[in-house]
């Protein structure tokens, strides 16, 4: 698995170098303040937390009399990571869990907007949690496009794990969660994780959809996660899908996907903030290793490169 600090300093965030190059100037005017803001809105931090880093970053430097780079990089390294907050529990749900004196998989439920990432993130995720030595089987409850269960069919496949799938196209959603959900269960796998659809037509659709999907689920096993998958890349405009999905599907946890080749990494701070679930995961790259696990450390230290 990759580490997510050497990618995003290999992606060579500008956010870090911007800040500190204009942090270390000798005397820090409103302009100068101005233009610190605006480069962390540009980041997508959200004015909320942009405003807070800064007001808490001025007093530090104004008190401290704090010039020099180094100590600079330290402040702004702190209070980045206050807002990123390092204190949240970013771990997946991965204990199989006993009902009725049986033991369940673990099931993971992937939502999000087409395009985002899901079916990728599901593969990349299966080869983690293969390599981890534990068992799984993947289901493709995206029946809307055709492609998409051939495309995790072939992810399954890699990485040698069952794909559980309908032939006919508009098959039943639910009827394919629950499929692959039993024949988890049956085979005493560790994890079930189902990949759905995105079709964001009205929330009234989605909520249906994805209502249906949890309740028959539940009927064999408990969901252990519903995983929201987020582009990073489509920064704030993300954010309002990203709150559909939450009210309709109890969101626990976010992967945010495409965090490689974009400044914007800052949304991470605003999408916890809205939503209030820890980002858990992160997309760095379209090739079978790039997902990471979320560090605050890592990541901060991987935007201030
Ligand atoms: P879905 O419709 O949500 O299932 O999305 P897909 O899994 O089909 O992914 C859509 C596109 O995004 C594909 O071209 C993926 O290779 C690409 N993609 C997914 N995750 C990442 C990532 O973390 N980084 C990059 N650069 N591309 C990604």
């Amino acid at each position: 698995m990759v580490r997510l600090r050497d990618r995003l300093a290999r992606s060579g965030s500008p956010l870090g170098a911007r800040l500190l190059t204009m942090l270390s100037r000798d005397q820090l005017t409103e302009d100068d303040w101005d233009e610190i803001e605006e480069t962390l809105l540009l980041a997508d931090l959200g004015t909320g937390p942009a405003e807070e880093l800064l007001e808490s970053l001025r007093t530090r430097v104004r008190v401290l009399g704090v010039r020099e780079p180094s100590a600079v990089r330290d402040l702004l390294r702190d209070e980045l990571l206050k807002v990123v907050d390092p204190t949240l529990d970013r771990s997946l749900a991965l204990d199989r869990p006993v009902v009725d004196g049986e033991t369940k998989p673990a099931v993971l439920l992937v939502v999000g907007v087409n395009g985002t990432g899901k079916t990728t993130t599901v593969g990349k995720l299966a080869r983690v949690l293969v390599a981890e030595d534990r068992s799984v089987v993947l289901g493709a409850a995206d029946t809307f496009r055709a492609a998409a269960a051939d495309q995790l069919q072939t992810w399954g496949s890699r990485v040698g794990v069952e794909t559980v799938r309908s032939d006919r196209d508009g098959a039943d959603p639910a009827a394919v969660a629950f499929d692959a959900v039993r024949t988890g269960a049956a085979n005493d796998t560790d994890v079930v994780v189902v990949d759905t659809a995105g079709r964001l037509q009205n929330k009234a659709g989605l909520m249906d959809e994805l209502g249906k999907i949890s309740r028959v689920i539940t009927r064999e096993a408990p969901l252990s996660e519903v995983l929201l998958v987020l582009d990073a890349t489509t920064g704030q405009n993300g954010m309002q899908q990203a709150k559909v999905f939450s009210e309709v599907a109890g969101v626990t946890g976010i992967v945010l996907t495409k965090l490689d080749g974009t400044a914007k990494g800052g949304i991470v701070v605003a999408v916890q903030r809205e939503l209030g679930v820890p980002v858990k995961l992160v997309g760095l790259g379209e090739g079978p290793d790039d997902l990471a696990p979320f560090d605050a450390e890592d990541f901060v230290d991987g935007i201030l490169g």
